[in-house]
């Protein structure tokens, strides 16, 4: 069990040096002194993003203005945009649309799953589910007139499924543990009893292996794992087999047909167009885009593999701190990060971030590390486990300073 001291800071420099996506690092910009293990919440800034967003203002925006629209290929940004993210999911090109935050993806991906299976009266949710995402089925619900069954701990997902069940609304990996759900074995699940599936990928893009297909909705954010900048725009997956049918509520200009015969009545653009709405925040894409350059470089089942040996190793050399580990223990269930209970996680968190190693704080009790591993090196996490260490035996966290919250925990 003392296996933790057996583990050296250069060995994990070892470890470094025959990583094979080491190079990555080097895209990115890292404040020195910094462990950033945060990337699950905001990812870091590629060195190559300011570049492409001052393109977009200066040449784009000052030199070409309104004609960006077509020669920047501002208009088409959605698709352009999702199709490079298609792969990240296991997707194909025409089946992701870049555009909204995640918020209003699920929302525009309940009513569509509502509207396709009529009769059926009921959107099952998950009562540990990120709160917005609890929030939006409430709000489609009540609009529409639907009612919520939920899942949770004591309630699990055979239970709630059913005839009258139209739609089942879960995340992939638990943006509180980084348990991972089984997407096939759920997905077929749901459609055995005649609903249709919604994934929310927030922390599953970019930091585990994704095969969308067979699920009929997808939706998640850019700005985690992506390092699509704050703010970034969300996506949605429709499946191919259900973009004839499937409706935009929120059927604004973007998502027409033929914006530019400025119809009175609206009439659905085809394929995962019709999912946008209205002018896309252009200046964003471009941050977006400028970190897509990146991925398209990166194989996932690399990164997947890096993503299990950094939460491993955390792991292994925080045991014996006397934490509750929250995350699942065994790495096939653990999405890239890892995260502790402890009644005092608070300042403890407030401490360590102090100290340069920066993770986050979920109430009631969580302190959560995110493992990032295009830019996270094996001697980050041996740092950031021995300043959590020192931490927690010196109880650096009682300092009165480190008691108040602040606004953003
Ligand atoms: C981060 C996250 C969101 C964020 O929603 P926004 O509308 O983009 O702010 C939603 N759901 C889950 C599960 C998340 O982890």
């Amino acid at each position: 069990m003392m296996g933790y001291m057996s583990i050296t800071r250069a060995g994990c420099a070892a470890l470094d040096a025959a990583d094979p996506i080491s190079d990555f690092r080097d895209e990115f910009v890292l404040p020195d002194g910094v462990v950033y293990l945060l990337g699950n919440s905001l990812g870091a800034l590629p060195r190559r993003t300011a570049a492409k967003v001052a393109h977009a203002v200066t040449a784009e925006w000052g030199q070409d203005l309104g004609a960006s629209w077509n020669t920047a290929g501002w208009w088409n940004l959605p698709e352009t945009t999702g199709d490079r993210i298609a792969p990240l999911i296991g997707a194909g090109p025409g089946e992701v649309l870049a555009a909204d935050c995640t918020s209003m993806m699920i929302f525009k991906a309940v009513s569509a799953a509502l509207a396709l299976r009529p009769g059926r009266n009921v959107i099952v949710s998950d009562s540990e589910n990120f709160p917005t995402d609890q929030y939006v089925v409430q709000g489609v619900a009540q609009a529409f007139g639907r009612e919520i069954r939920e899942i949770g701990p004591q309630a699990p997902l055979e239970d709630a499924l059913g005839p009258g069940v139209a739609a089942v609304v879960l995340s992939h990996v638990d943006y509180r543990t980084g348990a991972v759900r089984d997407m096939a074995e759920v997905t077929r699940r749901v459609h055995e009893s005649g609903a249709l599936m919604i994934w929310d990928l927030c922390h599953s893009t970019g930091a585990v292996l994704v095969d969308i297909t067979g699920a009929d909705f997808a939706v998640g954010c850019t700005y985690k794992y992506l390092n699509g900048g704050p703010g970034a725009p969300a996506y949605i997956y429709v499946a191919p087999r259900h973009q004839e049918a499937a409706r935009n509520v929120i059927s604004g200009w973007h998502g027409h047909a033929n914006p530019f015969e400025f119809e009175p009545g609206y009439r659905p653009a085809p394929g995962v167009r019709r999912f946008a709405t209205g002018t896309p925040p252009v200046l964003a894409y471009a941050a977006l885009n400028a970190s897509l350059e990146i991925w398209e470089k990166v194989d996932m089942r690399a990164v997947r593999a890096k993503s299990v040996a950094l939460t491993e190793l955390f792991i292994e050399l925080t045991d014996h701190l006397g934490l509750e580990l929250a995350s699942p223990r065994h790495a096939g269930e653990r999405g890239s990060q890892v995260s502790f209970r402890h009644p005092e996680g608070y300042p403890i968190m407030r401490a360590l971030i102090d100290m340069g190693v920066h993770g986050d704080f979920r109430a009631p009790d969580l302190i959560r590390f995110g493992f990032a591993p295009l830019y996270l090196r094996y001697v980050d996490v041996y740092d950031a486990a021995n300043t959590l260490a020192e931490v927690l035996s010196k109880e650096l966290w009682r300092e009165d300073r480190y008691q108040k919250r602040l606004t953003v925990t």
